[in-house]
């Protein structure tokens, strides 16, 4: 059996162990400490000065971002509807309600036209969303502009879910820093990982300085312990926050990686009838390329997103079919929905590649070899 390509496995630049050694040598195995500071203020200089509270993960980060913006039980918050779950469960966990909002087909996020008619049915029903969640599937930056316009113009906040999207940038401007609140995610199949974490972005220091205050259990400021609001325990760990220092020595490593990763597919599938990449589709629009993504637009060829999952599969090759929306989720599916038919046609007709960063070229060979052969030729 050929050894297993994964999806998007860690890549570790070998520096992060001497950051977690240092944090052993001084016995600094909590929570906070210098490693998160460091790796705070690498996460703000790459991100153009913007404020950065390092957390345990990109859920939780957002779970705060809805806890600052007061959404609460009753509460209605616009979502994509072509995302992972992660984006829609601190929705729940407030009580509050997702509208899902589908797709436009030029980047797979969110549709601003479909976005301004939820705002408008819903302020007709008197119920005026309480924030906005867009995506960056895959790493693809979303129409921002159209998107800000729409936020600007009925006063409802932004929140940047960019736990796909480090290192993207839309107009030469990074992901995360759009919203007014953004989030990262350091998750083990992240672009970068620090095996498990999360990041609150904001040019507001109010709110990173108020999510340090709330991540590590709203502790007021006095010697005995004082709570005048409900804590949660969302810190990121001194030691985990190494790796995290490591990785962010080849960020910008990571993304040439996985952008070149991306182009090489382009180049060795470009016959195969139907296939469409995820792309750009404006110079103005830079991916990181997290995941490369594709669509078979015409699913009675013998090479489709089922058939290519098959025979990548028996050749131990990892690969994923799309997002299933979320209007499709049995936990999600009652609640309301303004779809267009673009996410079922995703799901129904794509699927990721391996985009590992530390994937060999012979790897990527394996993988187009893979593909031809789910139509039956060699
Ligand atoms: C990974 C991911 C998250 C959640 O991040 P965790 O760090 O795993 O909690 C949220 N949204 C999207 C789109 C993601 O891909």
């Amino acid at each position: 059996m050929n050894s297993r390509i994964w999806l998007s496995p860690p890549h570790m630049s070998g520096m992060e162990e001497k950051y977690i050694r240092e944090a052993f040598a001084t016995n600094w195995i909590a929570p906070l400490g210098p490693n998160v500071d460091e790796f705070e203020h690498a996460l703000s200089l790459y991100l153009e000065g913007n404020h950065i509270t390092a957390l345990a993960s990109g859920t939780a980060a957002i779970h705060l971002a809805l806890v600052m913006l007061d959404v609460k039980q009753g509460d209605e918050v616009i979502a994509p509807d072509f995302t992972f779950s992660a984006t829609i469960n601190p929705i729940i966990y407030q009580g509050a309600t997702p509208l899902f909002v589908d797709s436009e087909m030029q980047t797979w996020n969110m549709d601003p036209v479909l976005l301004e008619e939820v705002i408008l049915d819903r302020m007709k029903k008197n119920k005026k969303p309480k924030a906005i969640i867009f995506v960056e599937i895959y790493g693809m930056p979303a129409n921002m502009e159209a998107i800000a316009e729409i936020s600007l113009k009925y006063d409802i906040p932004l929140i940047e879910d960019s736990a796909e999207a480090l290192g993207s940038r839309y107009n030469k401007r990074y992901c995360g820093t759009f919203g007014e609140m953004g989030i990262l995610s350091f998750n083990g199949n992240k672009i970068i990982t620090t095996s498990g974490g999360g990041a609150l972005v904001s040019k507001n220091r109010d709110y990173t300085d108020k999510a340090k205050f709330l991540a590590s259990q709203a502790k007021e400021n006095t010697l005995h312990f004082e709570h005048l609001q409900v804590g949660y325990n969302y810190r990121m760990s001194n030691v985990l926050a190494g790796i995290g220092r490591g990785q962010m020595e080849v960020i910008g490593d990571r993304v040439a990686s996985h952008r070149r990763i991306n182009q090489t597919y382009r180049e060795f599938l470009s016959d195969i009838p139907g296939l469409l990449f995820q792309s750009e589709p404006e110079e103005k629009y830079f991916s990181n390329f997290w995941l490369t993504s594709v669509i078979f637009s015409e699913p009675g060829e013998p090479v489709n997103a089922q058939s290519v999952i098959r025979a990548l599969g028996a050749d131990n090759i990892d690969s994923r079919p799309l997002m299933k929306p979320m209007h499709m989720q049995p936990v999600f599916k009652d609640y309301p929905a303004y779809l267009n038919g673009h996410s079922e046609y995703l799901f129904s007709h794509g699927l990721s590649l391996p985009s590992g960063s530390n994937m060999s070229d012979q790897d990527i060979e394996r993988i187009v070899a893979g593909i031809r052969s789910a139509g039956g030729a060699k």
